[in-house]
This record gives structure tokens, C-alpha cells and sequence, in this order.
């Protein structure tokens, strides 16, 4: 399937990478090789796919028991050593499975995701290749304006013609630096001389002129336990929608590799909380009858909102 996201030759290239399959001792998963290589569209312009990986569940329980062999017992008896694995943060078996993944995201996003240190970056080279002329624009449901109760978030939609001068001045003004970075290279997108008068400015100068919702691309290969720690921060909400849209591909993609380890994940990470020593003193004090609140408990008000944001049943409904 030929898409807007990538060209005919890169779409050639994806082909020809999945009609070659070997023989291998190496345990795959089906899921994974019926994914390897396919795109799965994110945002406007940008994808993910998946290049490779090693190791299944039964890897996890290899580790953890040092095997010979596989590994593995029951799977019952599996599913609860992972399950045991992750309540102890026991992590390293965690690491010896790995993925590789090809992703193409606004720069915006990257700076994010270049943050989790623990993976191995290898990215398009703008010193080298002339960007594409593609920009992340918003959807209009995501046009969001600053929140007025975090300063990391957004508040309200913006509507009516605000969000579309918005969306103009986002589509222009990329536009025009794209303009300028290609007058200034005096080089088109296929590396086609415009004025042949001209000397053309260098490409790793030209391309500071960009703008951050300009796409890059890169190779991501990262380990489970690396894995675990950008899905519980980044397919979290309070992670920006840019980047959280990637890591709930990513989660689901675990989902598919991973089972027992991803239910586990889910179980102990995602759907879990963690409780500081004066939370428990207010729960016990609740378990023991009595109400509680910011002021009879050593909590700040917002360790208790945080809490009874998780759980609810702890204060008397009004
Ligand atoms: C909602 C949200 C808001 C954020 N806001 C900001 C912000 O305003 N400004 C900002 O700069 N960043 C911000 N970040 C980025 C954040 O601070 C982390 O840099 C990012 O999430 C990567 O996490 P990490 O360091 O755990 O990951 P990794 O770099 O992958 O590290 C994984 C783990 O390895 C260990 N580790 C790695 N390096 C070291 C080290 N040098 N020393 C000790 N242990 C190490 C730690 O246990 C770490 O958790 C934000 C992140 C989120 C999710």
C-alpha cells in the first residue's frame, strides 16, 4: 500500500524486506512477524514500524532461571514468575529482550522521546539529506488551549475562527521556513540546483530555520525494561498527546509480543499506584473509621487529591 507517509521506492523497500523470511532456532512470535516492517500510521505524516525483535515471554522466565534450554514449565507457573518479577522490580530478565522500531514523529515529539537514555538512537541526517517538506499540523479536537490548573497541559479547545487563524499561521509559517531553507540550500527536494548563480548555503545550516512540527525519523532499539519505563511515563495522560499517541502504539504492540509480561506491566505499573508512608498512616486511620482530610492527616492537599484521585471510596460522599 503506497502512502503519503513514505514514497513509492520506500514503499518498494518495505515490500521486498517482508516477502524474505529464513529459518531460524531463534523463538518468534507470529504476531511480531506479521507486523515486522508494516507501517502504522501516527498523527499527519508520521509512523511507526517494527524492524525487529528477540525474545518472547519465555525469555523473561530463561533469564530468571538461568536456564539450559527454553525455559519454561507451566504456563501458569510462567505467568506468575513474571507476575512476581515485576511486584519485586526485579528487572534485569526484562532486558534480555529487545525491539527495534523505525519511527517518524515531529521534532517536537523526538525532543521528547530523546529524553529515555536507556535505548539506541540512529537518526535521518539533515546534514546530509534535504528534509521533506512535512509538518505536523494539530487536528482541530486537539487544538487545545493552555490548561488553567497545570502548566504542563491543555484547557479547552480552541473553536470558531481562533482555531482556524491557528491552524493558518501553523500551516504558513512552516511553509515559509520550508520556503526560505530550500531558497537558502538553493537546492529542491530531489537535490535539483535552483539558481545556478548561487553557491547555496550548506545543509546542516540551513535546516535551523526549520520548525519543531517539521518530521524527523529515526531507529529505536531499546530493551523490555527501557521499553516498560517510556510506556508508563509516556502512554500515561499527563504525557503530552504528541508523544502518548506513539507509546499507545507501542503498548499495544507489547500487548501482542508480550502477553503475560504486558499484563503484568499493566497490572503492577500502569493500573497501579504507589503510596507514601503518610498515605498508608491516612488509609489505616480511614480503615479504623475516621474521616479524613489535608488537615488531620501529615498530607500536603495535594498528596491528598493525588490519592483520593485513585481512590475515591476513601472520603464520605456529600
Ligand atoms: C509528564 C512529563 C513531564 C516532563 N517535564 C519535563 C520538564 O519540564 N523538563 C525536563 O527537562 N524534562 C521533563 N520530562 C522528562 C523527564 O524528566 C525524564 O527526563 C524523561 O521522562 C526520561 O525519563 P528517565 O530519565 O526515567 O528515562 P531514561 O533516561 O531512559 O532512564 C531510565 C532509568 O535509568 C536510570 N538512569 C538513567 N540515567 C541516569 C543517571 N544519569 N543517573 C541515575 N540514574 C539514571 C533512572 O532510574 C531512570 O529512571 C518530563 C517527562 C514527563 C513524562
Amino acid at each position: 500500500m503506497t502512502n503519503s507517509r513514505i514514497t513509492a521506492a520506500q514503499n518498494q523497500e518495505i515490500e521486498d524486506a517482508r516477502s524474505m523470511t529464513s529459518v531460524t532456532r531463534r523463538t518468534t512470535v507470529p504476531a511480531m512477524e506479521d507486523l515486522m516492517y508494516t507501517m502504522i500510521p501516527v498523527l499527519d505524516h508520521g509512523y511507526l514500524r517494527v524492524i525487529d525483535y528477540m525474545g518472547d515471554d519465555s525469555a523473561v522466565i530463561q533469564a530468571a532461571r538461568t536456564s539450559y534450554g527454553r525455559g519454561t514449565k507451566h504456563k501458569q507457573n510462567d505467568e506468575g514468575l513474571i507476575r512476581y518479577l515485576l511486584r519485586h522490580w526485579h528487572t534485569t530478565p526484562f532486558e534480555m529482550l529487545e525491539i527495534k522500531i523505525a519511527v517518524k514523529m515531529p521534532i517536537i515529539t523526538a525532543r521528547q522521546w530523546i529524553r529515555h537514555r536507556h535505548a539506541s538512537v540512529n537518526e535521518l541526517s539533515a546534514r546530509y539529506s534535504i528534509l521533506d517538506r512535512e509538518f505536523y499540523v494539530p487536528d482541530a479536537k486537539d487544538l487545545a488551549a493552555q490548561s488553567q490548573t497545570n502548566k504542563q497541559g491543555r484547557g479547552d479547545l480552541l473553536t470558531g475562527e481562533e482555531a482556524t487563524r491557528v491552524l493558518d499561521l501553523l500551516r504558513d509559517d512552516a511553509n515559509r521556513n520550508y520556503d526560505h531553507y530550500a531558497w537558502m540550500l538553493n537546492e529542491d527536494q530531489q537535490g535539483k540546483i535552483i539558481d545556478p548563480n548561487r553557491k547555496g548555503l550548506s545543509r546542516e545550516l540551513a535546516r535551523m530555520n526549520l520548525t519543531l512540527a517539521t518530521y524527523t525519523t529515526w531507529y529505536w532499539k531499546v530493551n523490555v525494561h527501557g521499553l516498560m519505563n517510556f510506556l508508563r511515563l509516556r502512554a500515561d495522560h499527563h504525557a503530552q498527546y504528541e508523544i502518548r499517541v506513539y507509546a499507545e502504539v507501542l503498548l499495544d504492540i507489547m500487548r501482542q509480543w508480550l502477553p503475560m509480561t504486558h499484563n503484568a506491566f499493566m497490572d503492577y505499573r500502569v493500573n497501579a499506584i504507589s503510596l507514601s508512608a503518610q498515605q498508608i498512616e491516612a488509609i489505616n486511620m480511614r480503615l479504623a473509621g475516621r474521616d479524613i482530610t489535608p488537615q488531620n492527616t501529615s498530607l500536603t492537599k495535594r498528596e491528598f487529591d493525588e490519592m483520593v484521585a485513585s481512590m475515591p471510596g476513601l472520603i464520605k460522599q456529600a
